[in-house]
């Protein structure tokens, strides 16, 4: 019997409505011979309002209790769609990240998940029921319910997907797969019909948030087949595994906004810098030298707390004339691999792609090349670049690809 681990994200959880037409495929599912575990979000823009909620009562950003309010949305969500599969005379259970045996690290806001124990999911599905899980959270050692950052349902499913050695795990979502760029944002965007897990990987963590990039490292890391597919009509999706290989030597553009850029004279090493940053994860791409300047893009949440640093520091540290630029953009142009980077990159015109606005290079993946760029031309460039390398397919032959 197959074991299918399926997640619909939040797009595809709007209304009752679409809660029902969920339960009918879960069903049509379940009778093709499948055992099935269904990973739900919030339903819509339900995190954001909980979020908005608490902001009008607090201050605080990241919590124990903010973490209990936000677990509430997935819950609705399993719940509902477990009373829409029992309406239809089908046996199913709801259950909470903590119940469905998920047990993250003691960190509030964005917890990893540390262990997985399946036995109350094995048991329902024995049972013959459909397991509808709560993404998005799980519970610590000391029984502290622990989110796990924004987009971490696909986490939940992934990490699950592995646990039960599920055949497949499909990512059900508002597009009919992986493309080769935003298709909200880049006209002619392209679906990828296979892909394997680097190429994902690398899309995921340069910012293309259809896929959460710790769901693809766990998929990776136990080889399980994923789909990303439509919650919307059954086309196939993109297919993700470890030999699928794309015929082009392109993966495609991503971007990741909310960033603060610094720039100084002098040099200072890593781990010092780093010391100044009160979480490493914000760090974008690599700290860089060059002729004597340093480069440097971290979020922007911790962009003023990194200024003040660099500027109460800057007499020990030897660095003048700080430059401080926030709303930027990372534009990624993600290669196939390090060869076809090594041979393409250098064919890309720089004053072309980016035609107005600052602009600075940064190095952020092996496999991509990329650019910081004001917000408001982000678009734009990442429109360029998306045609740039759309247009080398039909200049196949003269640069020999
Ligand atoms: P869900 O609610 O299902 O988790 P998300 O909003 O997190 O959905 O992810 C789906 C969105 O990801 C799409 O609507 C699309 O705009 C965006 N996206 C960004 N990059 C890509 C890409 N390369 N291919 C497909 N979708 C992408
Ligand atoms: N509901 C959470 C969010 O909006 C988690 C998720 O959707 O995966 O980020
Ligand atoms: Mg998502």
């Amino acid at each position: 019997m197959a074991r299918v681990l399926q997640k619909y994200g939040g797009t595809s959880l709007q209304s009752t409505e679409r809660i029902r037409l969920i339960a009918d495929r879960a069903i049509r599912e379940q009778e093709n011979g499948s055992q099935l575990v269904i990973v739900v979000s919030a339903m819509g823009d339900t995190t954001n309002q909980l979020v908005q909620l608490a902001s009008e009562v607090s201050s605080c950003t990241a919590g124990r209790e903010l973490d209990l309010l936000l677990s509430t949305g997935e819950q609705i969500s399993s719940s509902l769609l477990a009373l829409a599969i029992q309406e239809r005379g089908r046996e199913a259970i709801a259950l909470t990240g903590a119940q469905a045996g998920l047990e993250t690290e003691e960190v509030h806001g964005d917890a990893r998940i540390t262990d997985v124990n399946t036995a109350k999911i094995r048991e329902e599905l024995n049972a013959g029921k459909i397991v509808l899980v709560a993404g998005f959270q799980g519970c610590a050692k000391n029984q502290e319910i622990c989110t796990l950052g924004r987009g971490g349902s696909d986490t939940t499913a992934a990490a699950l997907a592995a646990a039960l050695q599920a055949d497949r795990c499909e990512i059900f979502t508002d597009v009919d797969g992986v493309y080769s760029a935003d298709p909200r944002y880049v006209l002619g965007a392209r679906k990828h019909e296979r892909l394997n897990y680097t190429h994902l990987l690398t899309l995921a963590e340069t910012g293309a948030e259809v896929v959460h990039p710790r769901a693809v490292a766990y998929a990776q890391d136990h080889q399980i087949p994923l789909v990303v597919r439509s919650s919307f009509h059954e086309q196939e999706g993109t297919k993700i595994q470890h030999d699928s290989g794309i015929a082009f030597p392109v993966v495609g553009v991503t971007f990741q906004k909310g960033l603060s850029y610094f720039q100084w004279r002098g040099k200072i090493e890593e781990e010092e810098l780093l010391a100044g940053l009160a979480d490493v994860n914000s760090l974008v791409g690599n700290v860089q030298v060059s002729n004597g300047h340093t480069d440097l893009i971290i979020k922007e949440e911790h962009g003023s707390e990194m200024s003040a640093w660099l500027n109460e520091n800057k007499h020990k540290l030897g660095i003048n004339s700080i430059q401080h630029a926030e709303g930027m953009t990372a534009v990624h142009l993600v290669f196939a691999d390090l060869d076809e980077k090594r041979r393409l990159a250098p064919l890309l015109n720089e004053k072309e792609l980016v035609p107005s606005g600052d602009v600075y290079r940064i190095n952020c993946a092996p496999d991509a090349w990329s650019v910081v760029v004001p917000e408001e031309y982000a678009v734009e460039v990442a429109q360029r670049i998306h045609d740039w390398f759309m247009g080398l397919e039909s200049k196949k032959a003269s640069i020999a690809l």
